[in-house]
């Protein structure tokens, strides 16, 4: 990269508009701020009206959001388009009504932008730079293991191998020492179609992504060393500078004291006053982020799989997050109070939103059973919680196989959805193989923590992101 040319920098900073990105890209941004870069967060409105805390930043002088519509209508906060099957329509309406807003606000910047950071889905952003003449690097907010198995698509393609019929998906994927069979792929390679409007937005994401001069990722080099070497196939710069947000604190002069909220859905705490009476490492924590929605007989299984399973459970249940009919958000109001009335009580606990990372620190919580977005991963990883993991979209599918079978944190629930395997895998997790999974946890942490301390692996990347920063040429 060429000559150092102003001491104080503007990043502009690109997410995807939904709570798993923005949470994380918002850790990125305060780390940069912390580092005397000047900052421009680019927020949509839906997302940026429901930040409980955004004048959080304003302790930051150089530190300005700006916002811009996404495109999609925006109604009640129940009436969220914005969910994991809808992700289409939202790129799509980016694409056609962002685009021209985000580009205004990347050739207006006062002073002049000298880096943009962008979500890499957005592909879009590539020739947007190129036109204001502003240094592109992309941040993937997916996994790298996901993202590899997103770029192999093009070659499947090429090679015939897609697309893959259902008989076929227990076949491992070449070149991955045999640990990717074709139904750990990201979500969409289920597709049939190749002219499928998703598998082109992946086919024109793994042509963009090289035009970028790095790669930013939230994870860190004892995780996934192997794909972090791969991906330098395809980018100059690599930059794994996560977990972020155990990053972030150890970079906080506060600590994690002083850190903001920032879910778009209101925290339920009192599950935490909850937790405080449970025994230790007696609770299994049941969420499926903020995107994903389950059917109504997939909520039944769930739910008697935990209460056959004997063990304590809390479980976030987002407002929308069960489709069928019945009231407007499917009738787990009518189940949850009948289970809940019938003796479970006392080992049970719903609310709609819990503070996660609070949750999974708590030495109530034994496990985790997530959908395995990477966020919710990496917060289990840091607070040293095994897995259960029953994945639905994107990279998940990847991130569960590597959960179970690279990493050994945990067990993969993948394409099942039956009370006796939910039951099972609960008294496994919290029973049978408490002690081994348990042992594995705490190790990553140690080795997650370790990479965001002075001298870690994710510590240096990112200082040497932001020595670079400082050396791009507008
Ligand atoms: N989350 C939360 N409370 C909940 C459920 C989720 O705070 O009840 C947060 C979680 O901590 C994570 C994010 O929402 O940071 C979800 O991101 P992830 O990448 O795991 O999944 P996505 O929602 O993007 O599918």
């Amino acid at each position: 990269m060429g000559k150092e040319t102003s001491p104080s920098p503007h990043v502009v900073i690109f997410p995807l508009p939904l709570q798993g990105p923005v949470k994380c890209m918002l850790k990125l941004a305060e780390m940069l701020s912390l580092a005397g870069i000047r900052v421009t967060f680019v927020n949509s409105h839906h997302v940026h009206r429901r930040l409980p805390d955004p004048a959080y930043f304003s302790k930051y002088p150089n530190f300005r959001f700006q916002t811009l519509p996404d495109g999609l209508p925006d109604g009640l906060p129940d009436d969220n388009p914005r969910s994991g099957d809808q992700i289409l329509d939202l790129l799509w309406a980016m694409e056609a009504v962002s685009q021209p807003a985000f580009r205004e606000i990347l050739s207006s910047g006062s002073p002049a932008a000298t880096c943009l950071i962008a979500e890499g889905v957005f592909s879009w952003c590539a020739s947007v730079a190129a036109d204001v003449g502003v240094p592109l690097l992309y941040f993937d907010t997916i996994s790298p293991c996901g993202l590899w198995g997103l770029l192999s698509l093009p070659n499947l393609i090429q090679s015939g191998e897609f697309p893959f019929t259902d008989e076929e998906l227990d076949e491992v994927v070449a070149g991955t020492d045999g640990v990717i069979r074709r139904r750990d792929l990201p979500s969409f390679c289920r597709i049939k179609d190749v002219n499928d409007p998703i598998i082109q937005l992946v086919i024109e994401e793994a042509s963009h992504i090289p035009l970028a001069q790095g790669l930013i990722f939230n994870t860190f080099h004892h995780l996934e060393a192997p794909i972090l070497s791969q991906m330098l196939t395809i980018s100059p710069n690599i930059y794994a500078v996560g977990p972020l947000h155990a990053h972030l604190k150890s970079r906080l002069p506060g600590g994690e004291h002083s850190i903001a909220s920032d879910s778009i859905w209101e925290e339920d705490k009192t599950c935490i006053s909850w937790l405080d009476k449970q025994p230790s490492k007696s609770v299994i924590y049941v969420s499926i982020g903020s995107l994903a929605v389950m059917t109504r007989d997939q909520l039944y299984e769930i739910w008697h799989g935990l209460v056959d399973s004997g063990s304590r459970f809390l479980w976030a249940r987002r407002p929308g997050s069960v489709l069928g009919p019945g009231p407007k958000h499917g009738d787990d109001d009518v189940i949850v109070p009948l289970y809940l009335s019938q003796g479970t009580k006392e080992r049970g606990c719903v609310v709609g939103w819990a503070p996660q990372e609070e949750v999974l620190a708590h030495p109530s919580v034994g496990g985790f059973l997530t959908h395995s977005g990477w966020n919710s991963t990496l917060e289990s990883v840091v607070a040293g919680k095994p897995m259960i993991c029953w994945p639905f979209h994107a990279d998940q599918q990847v991130n569960s196989r590597y959960v179970e079978e690279v990493w050994r944190l945990g067990l993969d629930m993948k394409d099942i959805c039956d009370r006796v395997v939910v039951a099972e895998m609960v008294r496994e997790v919290m029973g049978s193989r408490k002690d081994e999974f348990s042992e594995r946890a705490n190790e990553m942490a140690k080795f997650a923590k370790m990479s965001v301390s002075p001298g870690g692996s994710s510590f240096l990347d990112f200082d040497r992101l932001i020595k670079d920063i400082k050396m791009m040429k507008i």
